[in-house]
């Protein structure tokens, strides 16, 4: 059992670059037995604050039929589900509400990619003095509390983030020097039985880590965190399933015993 739970096609994730189908092909080139495709649906982060967003995402009908196609064609060899990466949906949480309710969707990754008033993480530049950069973190992680507690996602997507476009620029930090607000997000994600993912496309990129970083997951289980998913975040076929495996490696030498698999939006634990 693989599972990926984290990954983008064309057309319906502008950054993405190869076709449901051919993530598929992808993913079980790589070994993988269940992928959930999770397209962008950035609907909650649509305002003047955020200028790099994708648009709205709208084409529900086109994606749950090319969903219908895909999951047939592979029956049987790749188990493959329909989810979405919906960014901040506690921020507009009508919206958020929307999209966690539609029946096309098994599962919800809730990933905060830029901060209210600001720009995605990916374009900022990244000051020399961490400390001109820790309120940011620490609101950052606010918001995941918030997040958790919405009842609008399944899993926290890639926690640390900003690390990744951090270490680009040569710069970075531990993130368990907020370890007291990290147990204040796993306390309440243990409360509203909501998971994380472990992201592993930092994995090939300069980072070279997982996301979160695995010390905050090891704390995750430490705190009581049992549902966890692992995914590439892959945007081209290659890349599908990338870094799966290492990925249960390091759930394992956690002591981690389960992955969980997603169906309308309740958690199967599946031995690893
Ligand atoms: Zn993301
Ligand atoms: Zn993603």
């Amino acid at each position: 059992m693989l599972a990926d739970y984290h990954m983008h096609c064309s057309p319906y994730s502008p950054d993405a670059r190869d076709s449901m189908e051919e993530m598929a092909r992808g993913a079980l080139r790589r070994g993988m037995t269940h992928i959930c495709v999770t397209n962008h649906m950035e609907n909650c982060t649509q305002s003047p604050e955020f200028p790099d967003q994708f648009p709205p995402f709208e084409d529900w009908e086109a994606l749950a039929s090319e969903h219908q196609a895909v999951r047939e064609r592979f029956r049987g060899r790749l188990d493959v589900r329909l989810g979405a990466e919906v960014g901040a949906p506690h921020y507009l949480p009508e919206e958020g509400a929307r999209i966690y309710a539609r029946p096309e969707l098994d599962f919800v990754i809730g990933s905060v990619h830029n901060l209210r008033h600001a720009r995605d993480f990916y374009y900022l530049s990244y000051p020399e003095d961490f400390e001109n950069f820790r309120p940011a973190v620490e609101q950052y992680l606010d918001e995941y509390i918030l997040m958790s507690r919405s009842g609008l996602c399944d899993v926290l997507g890639h926690i640390g983030y900003m690390q990744k476009y951090m270490a680009r620029q040569g710069k970075g930090f531990d993130m368990m020097t907020f370890e007291e607000r990290l147990r204040a997000l796993f306390a309440s994600c243990v409360d509203r039985g909501v998971g994380i993912e472990v992201n592993t496309a930092a994995l090939s990129d300069k980072l070279g880590d997982f996301l979160p970083q695995p010390e905050v997951v090891r704390l995750y289980r430490e705190c009581g965190g049992e549902i966890i998913t692992v995914g590439s975040d892959s945007h081209r076929a290659q890349d599908a399933g990338q870094g799966v495996k290492e990925g249960y490696e390091l759930l394992r030498s956690l002591g981690f015993e389960y992955v969980c698999l997603y169906k309308g939006h309740k958690p199967e634990f599946v031995r690893i």
